[in-house]
């Protein structure tokens, strides 16, 4: 995929009081190929279609994922917080991900892949994945519709997610592409200063 051939429009958009991000350069738009992100309670009624039978759509459309683990270092407990994941298509990629490059729904986007970016620095990325899982355990408390689709999905045997390592790996391999490629670009230039200062 062409980073530069995306063209995600920013939309403004805002959840537990952060504001969507808009960045799909190769860092951020590699997750749409390996971990599509996950889904908070209210990005049911976004994405579903007006109308359309919540569950018969999330069968196409979503997956039940084990979620993240929290642990509490004081107790030792372990929190298992579930989460619903976007489709996958039979090459790994998000069903939602165009062969164009783009999101089909962009404007949409699950809470994961639209507040959740490369560049924000780890604590922000922390706090937004925090609103996330307090989100998702509040339906769960009172079994609302995030957490029956998530059910339903898990009896169905319509599992997905638990990708994170295998991710992580291959976000290092980018990450060192890209380094390697700006070393490249910056030998280039200095090559080239050294040129014109010889004139
Ligand atoms: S929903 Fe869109 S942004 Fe999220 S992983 Fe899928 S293609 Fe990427």
């Amino acid at each position: 995929m062409d980073s530069k051939e995306r063209l995600s429009l920013p939309v403004i958009r805002t959840e537990f009081g952060f504001r969507r991000t808009s960045c799909d350069c190769e860092l951020c738009s590699f997750w749409c190929r390996i971990m599509p992100g996950f889904l908070v309670p209210s990005d049911l009624q976004r994405l579903c279609p007006p109308g359309a039978d919540l569950m018969t759509w999330a069968k196409e459309h979503l997956r039940a994922s084990q979620g993240f683990v929290v642990f509490n270092g004081k107790t030792g407990e372990k929190l298992q917080v579930p989460s619903l994941v976007p489709t996958k298509q039979a090459n790994g990629h998000c069903h939602w991900l165009q062969p164009d490059g783009h999101c089909a729904v962009h404007e949409n986007a699950p809470f994961g892949c639209a507040f959740v970016d490369q560049h924000m620095k780890d604590r922000e990325a922390h706090k937004r994945n925090v609103a996330g899982r307090l989100a998702r355990m509040e339906d769960f408390a009172k079994n609302g519709p995030y957490s029956q689709v998530w059910h339903m999905l898990m009896k169905e045997g319509l599992t997905g997610g638990g990708e994170y390592m295998a991710a992580r790996a291959e976000l290092l391999k980018i990450k060192a592409k890209i380094a390697k490629r700006a070393a490249h670009q910056a030998r280039k230039e200095r090559r080239k200063k050294r040129k014109q200062g010889r004139r």
